[in-house]
């Protein structure tokens, strides 16, 4: 766990009312299944509700943790012996098999500080698909006071047997309105808010990460890369060079934004198939991604060279 005490989001409030509801009544389904878009506060409100059911405190203060008790300093540290977090060790491979199967020591074992335990998933997509059969059976025994925490962006990509056998909370895109509220409270410029908010699709967390670094810039850069292919400036071979080391998700994502920005455009005139086709490539690229492990610069020079080929078909229309 990360250090520090998390709270959920205020646009999370209505999901963690009920939820915590049902735990004040002794009634916490064993694995709870969080989805949703990628930067809506998932894995913040899955670890505020992890801390919550650790907290030992006698009196659950309203609607969360005392902050007080030894369950909550040990969360606080980012070290409670109670809590296990799975995640892909490298962010573009996926959860192995052996992360799963440490866990069942973890499960059959009793809770260190003598209340729950929780074990959470993020994200449960990006698991093999041995690991996800290992889940699966853990799953299909429920243990005493353990509580399952999975996390998924893409639900589609869950296996059905696993999803039934968790109680569902699903964290929809926040009202612009909330995300507009919540970003004005840090020390950003209101212009600079809302062009973030846009490219970020309305996402908040991905809006603060704009605002925070440099990922702006780096969109700007490789928009130009973009542009100047579709020009005839630079070759696929040239800008895959200079695109093969970066962030390979980050980037197909906004490409995948750039094409869609491009099909919505189509739908108003006279329409190019091959936009459609291109954006399923992308989209088949991105999952290809995150299965397997392709050799960046070849997929890039492959992506590059069909951008190239669809600026040429557009451009003799
Ligand atoms: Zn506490």
């Amino acid at each position: 766990m990360r250090m520090g005490l998390y709270y959920p989001f205020e646009w999370q409030l209505n999901q963690w009312e009920r939820l915590l509801s049902r735990y004040r009544q002794g009634l916490m389904p064993h694995a709870v299944l969080i989805s949703g878009p990628e930067f809506v506060g998932k894995e913040n409100f899955s670890l505020a509700l992890a801390q919550t059911i650790l907290c030992v405190s006698s009196e659950l203060k309203v609607g969360d943790k005392c902050g007080q008790c030894k369950g909550c300093m040990l969360s606080a540290t980012g070290n409670h012996p109670d809590f296990v977090l799975i995640k892909p060790e490298d962010e573009n491979k996926a959860i192995k098999i052996s992360q799963i199967r440490a866990t069942s020591s973890f499960v059959f074992q009793s809770a260190q500080q003598g209340g729950w335990r929780v074990i959470m998933v993020c994200p449960v997509e990006k698991m093999s698909t041995d690991a996800k059969v290992a889940l699966l059976k853990i799953l299909e025994e429920p243990q005493g006071k353990i509580v399952f925490v999975l996390v998924s962006h893409e639900l589609g990509r869950v296996p059905s047997t696993i999803v039934s056998r968790c109680h569902k909370i699903t964290l929809p895109l926040p009202p612009e309105n909330k995300v507009l509220e919540w970003l004005l409270k840090g020390p950003y410029d209101k212009n600079k808010i809302k062009k973030s908010l846009e490219l970020a699709n309305g996402r908040p967390l991905l809006a603060e990460k704009y605002l925070t670094g440099s990922m702006i810039n780096q969109r700007e850069e490789f928009n130009a890369v973009l542009d100047s292919l579709w020009s005839g400036q630079v070759s696929p071979i040239e800008a895959a060079q200079k695109c093969h080391q970066k962030k390979t998700l980050d980037l197909i994502d906004w490409y995948r934004f750039r094409v869609h920005s491009m099909a919505k455009e189509q739908l108003d005139g006279v329409i190019c198939p091959q936009i459609f086709f291109f954006y399923d490539k992308l989209n088949n690229a991105r999952n290809w991604l995150i299965e397997s492990n392709p050799n960046p610069k070849l997929l890039w020079e492959e992506l590059f060279f069909d951008w190239v080929t669809l600026s040429k078909k557009i451009h003799n229309r």
